[in-house]
């Protein structure tokens, strides 16, 4: 009797209790090599940081006024004042020395950043806030066109790196070329598309995500949903748009002191070190 030995079809090696066949005849370490060898297309989007308010602050902001009302009640007044008297009310009691902060506590706003995680290590330090953040567990970068791997421009970059990318590789090697017509991008863009290469590689011969992730450069775009009181947002803004605070975390709290500030120039004034 004649047995038969089944062998991998690439690496001519036997299928037994070990080794089982995997794909196509081929055990599982040729099959993920095959996969990864020929050509691996990758869409990336050089991109800004964004700011979205999530919360309805004049809300909010009236919230806050009908507490300090509270607090003004307790010096003899009786009645719900006009909304221009209560602001004046409001202004007076966050000029107070020490101010009267418990009132900036009754309000919850959240505000959604896209940046990169570089940043958000940096805003997950405030504890005084609630954090959701995109997970590279579990959402795959996929790199596709209708869903591009999207990466932050770092401040000190030049304009010209903001665009479409696409990054070819095959057996020649690997490009990085435009595809809205614009400029050949600094080097920086190229090193981050070698290191999401690196990840989309990674993935290719069946590493999990969650050690694929490992390979994701900083410059990743990761979206956070930050909530907190106007108290914190308060601290946080004079924090983060400091001359010493990091390009772009200044430049994401600037435009978040600048959307409260068009709700209400009362909330976000006086701002100072001394917290409240
Ligand atoms: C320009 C700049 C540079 C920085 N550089 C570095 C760095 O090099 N390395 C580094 O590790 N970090 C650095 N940080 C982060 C910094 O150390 C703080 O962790 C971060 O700014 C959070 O500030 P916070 O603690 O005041 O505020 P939050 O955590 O937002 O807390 C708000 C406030 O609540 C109070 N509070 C909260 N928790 C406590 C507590 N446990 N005990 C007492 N009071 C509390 C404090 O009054 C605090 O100010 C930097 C921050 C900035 C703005």
């Amino acid at each position: 009797m004649r047995l038969t030995v089944r062998r991998c079809r690439m690496c001519r090696g036997v299928f037994n209790e070990d080794v089982a066949e995997y794909d196509d005849g081929l055990c599982k370490d040729c099959a993920m090599t095959r996969k990864y060898e020929g050509e691996m297309r990758m869409q990336i989007e050089v991109v800004k940081p964004t700011v979205n308010l999530l919360t309805e602050i004049s809300a909010a902001r009236d919230q806050i006024i009908l507490c300090a009302y509270a607090a003004g009640k307790s010096r003899g007044r009786t009645e719900f004042p006009m909304l221009g008297e209560s602001q004046i009310l409001l202004s007076k009691l966050l000029r107070m020395r020490p101010p009267h902060a418990s009132v900036m506590e009754h309000s919850a706003v959240s505000f959604l950043f896209g940046c990169s995680r570089i940043a958000t290590h940096e805003i997950v330090r405030h504890r005084l806030c609630a954090f959701t953040q995109t997970s590279t567990r579990y959402i795959e970068e996929k790199g596709t066109v209708d869903s591009p791997i999207e990466i932050i421009k770092p401040p000190d970059m030049p304009m010209e790196d903001l665009g479409s990318f696409e990054y070819i590789s095959d057996d020649a090697g690997s490009i990085l070329q435009r595809t809205d017509g614009g400029a050949m991008p600094s080097q920086w863009v190229e090193d981050a598309a070698q290191a999401l290469a690196n990840y989309k590689k990674a993935r290719a011969i069946g590493v999990k995500r969650e050690s694929a992730r490992y390979l994701l450069p900083h410059c990743l775009s990761a979206d956070i949903v930050v909530t907190a009181n106007f108290r914190q947002w308060r601290h946080m803004i004079y924090l983060r748009t400091h001359r010493t605070a990091a390009p772009e975390m200044r430049y994401l709290f600037e435009i978040v002191r600048q959307e409260l500030f068009h709700v209400s120039p009362l909330l976000v004034e006086n701002i100072s070190e001394e917290r409240f």
